[in-house]
C-alpha cells in the first residue's frame, strides 16, 4: 500500500474514496474534513463538516451558524470511523482548533498536517508529532533561507519602539484568526499591562479565544470618535487596515505588521509597513525538516508552497517525496477576505 491509495489528488484538493469525503476542499462538497478555520481551508457550503469543536465554532462564526447542513465535532486523539477508513484529529498548532487528520486504511496511516507551527503559542494546543507511513505537509515557507526568529524578540522590537515614540499610536496589522490573539497573548507575557485596542473585524473572534479560556487580558474595540486619544497605545488591525483611512486618524500612527513575510523587507515595503515583525504561524525550514523526520513517515507529499527544496531534501533522507501543487492555499487570500470583513 501506499498513500496514492487512500488519497488522490482533485481539483477541489485531496479525496480520500475510502471515506468519500474531501480534505480542506476548495468548492462546497458533499463531506469536508476540515483542519482549521482559515479561510483558504475552511470554506462554507458543504454538505457535511467534521473538524474538531473549535473549528466548526470558528467556522459558524465567520460564516453563519449555517455554513454546513451536518456538523461533526471530531474529538482530539479518538479514531472515527467514516466509510472503509478510519480518522482521528491531532493538535497541529497553528490556530485555536487546528488539527492534523489522521487516516487509516488496512494498517496503512497517512497524516494530513493542514498547516502548523512547532514554535511557542500560548493561544493553542501545541503540535504533536505522530507517527506514520505518509506524511502530507505545507511548505509556506519551506526554503533554508526562512528561519523564524524567537516571537518573544520581535514582541520585545515592538514595546521598544513604543518606549522609543510614546506619543505615537503603533498599529499592528495580523490576521484576525490567530496572529491576533497570539500577539496579544506574546504581549502579556512581556509584561505589557495596557487594554489592547482592536479593529471591529478582530472582535468576534477574539471574544471567542476569551471564551475558550485563552487569557487575552483587556481587549476594547477601538471606537471610531476615540482614534486621535490614542496615542501611546497598541491597535492590532487587520493586515490590509494598517494603509487604510481609517489607520490615519490615530496619532501619527507606526505601521506594523506581524507575518512570516515580514522576513521579506520588499513585501513589507510594499505593504507600507514601517515596523516588520516577523511572527509565523507556519513551520519554518527546520521546523518542516525536524517534523517529516519525528513521524518516521517513508513518503512525503508537499501540498503548497516552496515545495521543491523539501523534496529535495527528503528525497536525501530515503523518503520519497513528491510536490503535489495544490492551488487555492496561502495566507494572502486571508487579506482578500478580511478586507472584506
Ligand atoms: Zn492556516
Ligand atoms: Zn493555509
Amino acid at each position: 500500500m501506499s498513500a496514492k491509495d487512500i488519497l488522490t489528488q482533485t481539483p477541489l484538493g485531496l479525496y480520500c474514496p475510502g471515506g468519500d469525503f474531501h480534505l480542506d476542499p476548495m468548492r462546497p462538497v458533499p463531506r469536508a474534513l476540515v483542519t482549521h478555520g482559515h479561510s483558504d481551508h475552511a470554506r462554507s457550503g458543504h454538505d457535511a463538516v467534521m473538524a474538531t469543536a473549535q473549528t466548526l465554532d470558528i467556522m459558524a462564526l465567520r460564516y453563519g451558524e449555517d455554513f454546513t447542513l451536518s456538523r461533526q465535532m471530531a474529538p482530539l486523539g479518538e479514531w472515527t470511523r467514516v466509510g472503509d477508513v478510519r480518522v482521528r484529529f491531532h493538535p497541529a498548532g497553528h490556530v485555536l482548533g487546528s488539527a492534523q487528520i489522521e487516516i487509516e486504511q488496512n494498517g496503512f496511516n497517512v497524516v494530513v498536517s493542514g498547516d502548523y507551527k512547532r514554535a511557542l503559542d500560548p493561544t493553542c494546543l501545541p503540535f504533536e508529532p505522530v507517527r506514520c507511513r505518509a506524511f502530507i505537509t505545507e511548505a509556506t515557507f519551506g526554503l533554508p533561507v526562512f528561519r523564524h526568529p524567537d516571537a518573544a524578540d520581535e514582541i520585545a522590537k515592538l514595546l521598544a519602539s513604543r518606549a522609543l515614540f510614546p506619543e505615537r499610536t503603533h498599529i499592528l496589522g495580523a490576521y484576525a484568526l490567530g496572529k491576533a490573539q497570539r500577539l496579544m497573548a506574546l504581549l502579556r507575557r512581556a509584561g505589557y499591562e495596557r487594554p489592547i485596542y482592536v479593529h471591529g473585524a478582530l472582535e468576534k473572534l477574539t471574544a471567542y479565544y476569551g471564551r475558550q479560556g485563552v487569557v487575552l487580558g483587556e481587549v476594547v474595540k477601538v471606537v471610531a470618535a476615540e482614534r486621535p486619544k490614542l496615542g501611546g497605545e497598541i491597535v492590532i488591525c487587520p493586515p490590509s487596515a494598517i494603509k487604510d483611512l481609517w489607520a490615519r486618524k490615530f496619532p501619527d500612527p507606526v505601521t506594523a505588521a506581524a507575518s512570516g513575510w515580514m522576513r521579506v523587507r520588499a513585501r513589507a515595503r510594499l505593504k507600507g509597513v514601517e515596523l516588520p515583525l516577523i511572527v509565523s504561524d507556519h513551520a519554518d525550514w527546520e521546523a518542516l525538516c525536524t517534523t517529516v523526520v519525528e513521524t518516521g513517515c517513508e513518503e512525503l507529499w508537499v501540498t503548497h508552497g516552496e515545495a521543491d527544496a523539501l523534496v529535495h531534501w527528503a528525497g536525501g533522507q530515503g523518503i520519497a517525496a513528491r510536490p503535489l501543487h495544490l492551488i487555492g492555499y496561502g495566507e494572502d487570500q486571508e487579506d482578500e477576505v478580511l478586507e472584506a470583513a
